[in-house]
């Protein structure tokens, strides 16, 4: 029997929702339903199902306000983010309606014949994504499937259903059938299990904590189910002596607290050449204490809170207040607001240096030269995204091809752009998603030699 979830608004703690918690049977039925919407799907020309795709795209991006402010009232982020959040999804749907006509095999020469390479869907696809970032994770999994002529059941964080479900009505409004895109909600240890042992989901793409990857890898190992994992960083922005520093310390703060933390690419660990160590952090406290900690649907909130309280209780557990450099501030009252801050700890073995913490939290170290940043940098069982900040080019490529990670930049702190690979080094995870070569995470390539000399 499904049970009821409760979905609250992290910045006011207010009920919005009730949604229903699926069952193993139930997901087992959504399974043979996308076993169906898979048939159906993979047998449409291409050039239809493009069209779908196009459709789908377009009706997000004119839906791009409500889903914004449906995200703001689940996940508390801030209306800037969240509008952009929304945009993603329509920018990666219509990329990846780009790709299904040019899902291309090859013809590769042979004695006595011709060989021909054929991109063949996978089947139905399990994606299973956290709170943190719940539509755009979902949409760079979904769309490329979607393309490649994949059926997909989307399982959303039990925290954030809510824009998932919304998607999936935009999705069936645009004429993509119910058993192609299914959403399915429930606790992950039913409903996101039940998809990874089903025998009949050939793929899952999980974006998540490195435990739970872990533990899906393993699952999954059993039937040689193909994985793609995006999962824990524990991200290094490192701080040259000859970087401009007004420029570095101004964006730091929000290369880890946007989102308030809760961001897979947060860089959480600054690292500082020891000679402008002092005038770095002077100029860090200043961006830091200006960050605006408020109402999420402010359009001059720069930071919202975190998802529950129970996260703030686990994020609060890493700050010992005697480590604490400095402070920016939050809301009091209801919502589970947490401050930006800043601790210094030198020893590498401390758990705040080494474990995700998820929250507005950074430490900061120092060091000596590119050695030593090479080294701190990577000393971590994480290596998902990183800046480096120095005006001396040769150095900042020296550096991007030194660190174990996948996805730096130099002056700068993107991360993610549709159309550029991203994926972690390390306990990061395996596989890349978005850019070019996405469809190919959705695909079997078959081989097929042809004798012409019958
Ligand atoms: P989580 O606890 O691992 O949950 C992620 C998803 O997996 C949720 O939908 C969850 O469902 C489900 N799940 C939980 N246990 C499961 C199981 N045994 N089998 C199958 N599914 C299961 O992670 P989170 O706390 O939501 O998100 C934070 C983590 O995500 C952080 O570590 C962060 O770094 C990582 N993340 C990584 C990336 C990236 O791209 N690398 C991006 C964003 C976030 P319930 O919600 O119902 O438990
Ligand atoms: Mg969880």
């Amino acid at each position: 029997m499904s049970t009821l979830q409760i979905v609250r608004n992290p910045a006011t703690e207010q009920v919005l929702a009730e949604v229903p918690g699926a069952t193993v049977e139930e997901t087992r039925e959504a399974v043979q339903r996308a076993k169906r919407g898979f048939r159906e799907w993979r047998a449409l020309a291409p050039g239809d199902r493009a069209t779908l795709l196009r459709a789908f795209g377009a009706a997000v991006l004119s839906h791009n306000e409500e889903l914004a402010q449906l995200e703001v009232r689940n996940a508390g982020h801030t209306i800037s983010n969240a509008r952009w959040e929304a945009n993603n999804v329509a920018d990666v749907i219509m990329y990846y309606a780009g790709s299904v006509e040019r899902l291309l095999g090859q013809q590769i020469p042979v004695a006595g014949g011709v060989d021909l390479t054929f991109k063949e869907p996978l089947g139905v696809v399990g994606i299973i994504v956290p709170w943190n970032f719940p539509m755009p994770i979902a949409s760079w999994g979904f769309a490329p499937a979607l393309a490649a002529g994949c059926s997909v059941i989307l399982k959303p964080a039990e925290t954030t259903p809510l824009s998932a479900l919304r998607l999936a009505e935009l999705a069936h409004e645009a004429g993509i059938p119910q058993d192609v895109f299914q959403v399915i909600t429930g606790v992950g240890s039913v409903v996101g299990e039940a998809l990874v042992r089903d025998p009949d989901v050939a793929k899952i793409v999980f974006t998540g904590s490195t435990r739970v990857g872990v533990r899906i890898q393993e699952l999954a190992a059993a039937q040689v189910k193909p994985v793609t994992l995006e999962l824990g960083g524990k991200s290094a922005n490192i701080i040259f002596e000859d970087a401009d520093l007004d420029r570095a310390a101004s964006s730091a703060p929000y290369a880890v607290f946007d989102n308030a933390g809760q961001d897979c690419c947060a860089r959480s660990r600054l690292l500082v050449q020891a000679s402008v160590f002092d005038a770095f952090l002077e100029r860090f406290e200043a961006a830091v204490k200006a960050v605006r900690v408020e109402d999420p649907t402010l359009e001059t909130a720069e930071m919202g809170p975190l998802i529950t309280p129970e996260h703030r209780e686990r994020v609060a557990s890493y700050v010992d207040e005697n480590t604490i450099l400095f402070r920016g501030a939050c809301p009091e009252g209801p919502g589970y607001w947490y401050p930006p801050t800043v601790v210094g700890i030198e020893d590498s073995s401390h758990r705040s240096v080494r474990e995700e913490i998820f929250g507005p939290v950074v430490v900061v170290q120092r060091f000596t030269d590119e050695a030593h940043a090479i080294a701190l940098a990577n000393d971590s069982d994480y290596g998902l995204s990183g800046s480096i900040w120095t005006s001396n080019l040769g150095r900042g490529l020296r550096m991007a091809r030194a660190l174990e990670s996948g996805a730096l930049s130099i002056n700068s702190h993107s991360s993610v752009r549709y159309w550029t690979p991203f994926g972690g080094y390390k306990r990061s995870g395996l596989g890349r998603e978005l850019g070019p070569d996405a469809t190919d995470a959705f695909c079997e390539t078959k081989n097929v030699f042809i004798n012409t000399e019958l």
